[in-house]
This record gives structure tokens, sequence and C-alpha cells, in this order.
């Protein structure tokens, strides 16, 4: 009967020995071990005895490094079907930021208490998101600019929000209804949102001919309200674009813009995307935009519910097997798809490798997946290794010093999320150990959900949630409520 013989309360503790510790500030890499006691680091140094009834994690030949931080996340959609966030885990993630592109279903008190019902494996933050709050405010009748009213009414929606632990304001002005708006209504918004050092940031009005007036717009709108700017998921989307990684990185060095990438050179979206026009029934349109990404073998249709053979075909494919000719086919897709009569999603090749690397490159370009939880996006599964495999340790763009901190401390310092994304005494134990020789993505556009290697072991919040690479179940996932 040992049980009996233990004391009443066993305070849980993990040593992590003799592990290369990247400890997220950007400082050099050293050997040392870590202790964990409860749900915080207590102890860093270079030689640490274990104490009796310890869990001991051997890290030899591993990286110890903060728990990477998803900069924009969609997980929070999926998390209720998978609370273990296998995709996630796998990749090392141990908090996903939520609310992007203006996404907002309810007031994210509600929002928080939903997610926490999940008992998700993962931390989660959140924004509060301009595009839902506007929907409800506005109803059916969006494609309008809001009246002073209406902005008065999102205003405070915005202000409650904050007040209830969000991170500051998302928008998605390419997307329905944040299209319609126009900057004024976001700058009254984002100064509800300046609060707790809150962040405006922002799936941008344009991000392929027009980028660099949508970053002015970004600047303009940061200015204005007198709150910092981050660029989502910043890509230089067309033709006409193409090469001016440096110049649009170049906006990132303002002291109050930031932006955050993901590592392929394909986005997602609904096809839409393709072109900021609303004229779809312009054929023109279509040529334009199927020339600004090089032709439609670079369209992949990834969802479309009312035909699933034309599922993960490209447009030149559905093409030629329909005889129909590319436009014809988009403009098809649009008419099959509208008013909620089924969705579609394509994946599109429109980005110059080139380009991205600029942007993994720049110091205040954090990493996020703009992922979720079995999407059809290899960015969803792959996003973090394949930062680790093919940018730091192939093509050698990064180093993994700063690879890591663009995961870790750059995030956690921008959002203001406490006491997390570094190894320091007393802060929050959320942990990621591993291999850098091996670690690797395996999704792809085809097979968008293999799960990545090479992440031994994740802990979130003094749990151990990955063990060998593989989930323990845990489910320790905390709401992280900004300066609650
Ligand atoms: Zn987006």
């Amino acid at each position: 009967m040992i049980a009996a013989l233990l004391p009443l309360t066993i305070t849980y503790s993990i040593l992590i020995k003799g592990g290369t510790v990247i400890d997220g500030t950007g400082a050099p890499a050293i050997k040392a071990d870590i202790r964990v006691q409860g749900t915080r680091i207590i102890e860093i140094a270079p030689h640490l005895l274990p104490l009796d009834n310890e869990k001991i994690i051997t890290a030899t030949n591993l990286v110890v490094a903060p728990g990477f931080i998803d900069a924009h996340s969609h997980a929070g959609g999926g998390i209720n079907d998978d609370p273990l966030a296998v995709s996630q885990i796998t990749q090392g993630i141990t908090t996903a930021v939520a609310g992007q592109d203006g996404g907002w279903d309810e007031p994210i008190k509600d929002y928080f208490k939903s997610l926490e019902s999940a008992k998700p494996a993962i931390n989660f933050a959140a924004f509060t998101g301009h595009g839902g709050i506007r929907a409800h405010i506005l109803g059916e009748n969006y494609k309008r600019l809001a009246t002073a009213d209406e902005v008065q009414k999102m205003t405070s929606i915005v202000a409650q929000d904050m007040k209830d632990g969000a991170l500051g304001l998302s928008s998605g002005l390419e997307y329905d209804p944040g299209y319609y708006s126009n900057t004024e209504e976001i700058v009254a918004l984002a100064k509800a949102a300046r609060v707790n050092n809150g962040l405006y940031i922002s799936h941008m009005r344009d991000e392929a001919d027009k980028t660099f007036d949508a970053i002015k717009e970004l600047e303009s709108i940061s200015t204005q309200a007198g709150i910092p700017a981050q660029i989502s998921h910043i890509k230089l989307g067309s033709a006409a674009v193409w090469g001016q990684a440096k110049q649009a990185a170049a906006q990132t060095n303002l002291a109050n813009i930031t932006a955050d990438v993901y590592p392929y050179t394909y986005w997602q979206s609904t096809i839409a995307a393709l072109s900021p026009s609303r004229d779809w029934d312009d054929r023109k349109i279509w040529v334009k935009a199927l020339a600004d990404v090089g032709g439609p073998a670079n369209i992949r249709l990834s969802r479309f519910t009312p035909d699933t053979t034309w599922q993960g075909k490209t447009l030149e494919e559905i093409s030629q097997q329909t005889k129909k000719d590319p436009i014809t086919i988009i403009q098809e897709i649009l008419n099959r798809t509208k008013d909620g009569k089924g969705s579609q999603s394509v994946v599109v090749t429109a980005m110059l490798e080139s380009d991205l690397e600029t942007f993994i490159r720049a110091p205040r370009i954090m990493f996020c997946s703009d992922g979720s939880i079995g999407g059809s996006h290899p960015r969803g599964a792959g996003t973090f290794p394949r930062i680790l495999a093919r940018y730091v340790r192939e093509r050698k763009t990064i180093n993994i010093v700063e690879a890591i901190r663009k995961m870790t401390s750059l995030t956690a310092r921008t959002f203001g999320l406490k006491e997390r994304g570094e190894i320091k005494p007393n802060y929050i134990a959320d942990i990621t150990i591993f291999d850098p020789k091996t670690i690797q993505d395996h999704a792809t556009p085809t097979d968008p959900k293999a799960l990545s290697t090479g992440v031994k072991v994740v802990i979130v919040s003094g749990q151990i949630t990955l063990s060998n690479g593989k989930p323990t179940g845990a489910r320790n996932g905390k709401m992280i409520r900004k300066n609650q």
C-alpha cells in the first residue's frame, strides 16, 4: 500500500535533463537542466539533481524551447472535434491565438467559456473581431457603410470584449462583411481596443496588386487610433508585387507595425479572394486573376460541397475533365455555393519563395499557421516543423535561435501574453522539446492532415501533453485572458 505512505498533496515535479536550452529571447543556446513544479518553471541550472519521485525527461541531443505560440490560428473551430489538438501538439504548439480575420460569433466571454468547456490540450488567447460584430449589428443589409449609431454599438461590444480579456481587435477587410467598411469605421473600433495595450491585427483589404495601399491603410489606422498594428499572414500574392518583400518587410521596422507569416507559397481561402472585385460575372476580372497567380494549374479546389468529385483537383484539371474553360468553372463554383447553398475553398500557389524567405528573416515578423484542425491546407499540421526543417535546417534562411524567438517571445511580447514565450524561472511551464536533426512536416496539399514528426515532448502548464511524440491524453490548456 505505497499510496498510503505518500503525502496527501503531491507537488508534481518534472526534471528535464541534458537538453540544449533555447530560451526564446534570442539568447544563444545553453546546456542546462530545467525543473518544473506545478504549473511553473522553477529552476534552470547546468546540473540539477533529481528529487524523490520526480519525473525525469532525458533531453540529450534535443532542443528544449518555450512552447510555440501560433500567432494566427483557426484551431478554435475544430477543438470540439479534437480537444487533444493532435495536429497542433505534434508541431510543438502550446498556445493558439484565435479570433482572427475579423471572426466573431459571440462575446469573447462566452467564446472563452465554450473553448474552455472543450477542455483543450492547448492554451487559447483571442482577439475580438470586427467582421462578426459588424454582421451582428448590421444584419443582412451589410453591403454599405455603417451609420454613426451602428459604429457606436459595435464600439461598445469591442470595449466589453477588451474588458473580458481580448488581446485587441482583428479585421478581415477582404471578406464580407468587413469589405464594406471604411477606414473611419475601423479606426473607431480600434480606439476601443487600445485599452490594456491592445493590438489591431488585420487580414488587410488586399494581399495582391494593392498590398502596399493596404499596408498604408493599416498604418493610418494605427496612427489615427493610437494603437500598434499587425499585418496578418503577410504575403505578396500576385505577379505585380512579386519581388517586393524587402519594401513590405521594411514597413514592419516601424515602431508600431509587426506582422506574422506562414511558411508556404500557397494560400487558402474562398475562390472569391482571387479577385478584389465583386463583379463576378465580368470575365475580364478572372482573366487578370488567373494571370496574377500564374494560371489555372496553380489553383486547386480544396473544398466544393456541391460536387465532391471536383475536390482536390486544379482548375486546369477540372477544365480538361468538363471541357469548360477555367473562367466558366470559377463562375460556376461561385454560383453553386452562393447564398449558403454550399461551401468552397481553394489552395492557390501565388507567392515567390524568395519573398517568403525575406519575411521569414525579418526581425519583427513572427510565425503563424493560419491553420485549422482538420483543414485542407497543410499549414494546419505542418507549419512550425516546416520552418525548423526547411527554412532552418535545409535552406538556412534563418538560424534556429532566431526562428524560436519568432515562434515564442516575439509573439508573447507583442500580444501581451504574460509569463509565456520564454524559458525563465517563474514563467508558466509551456515547453516544447524536439530533435533539430529530424523534425519534419509531412502535410502536403494532397495530404494536408499528415502529422509532423520530431517533436518529442510537449508540456502545457506543467503537464506532459506529448510524450515520445504521442499525445498523453492530458488536456491542460488554459484560457489566456489578457490582464486577468
Ligand atoms: Zn486571413
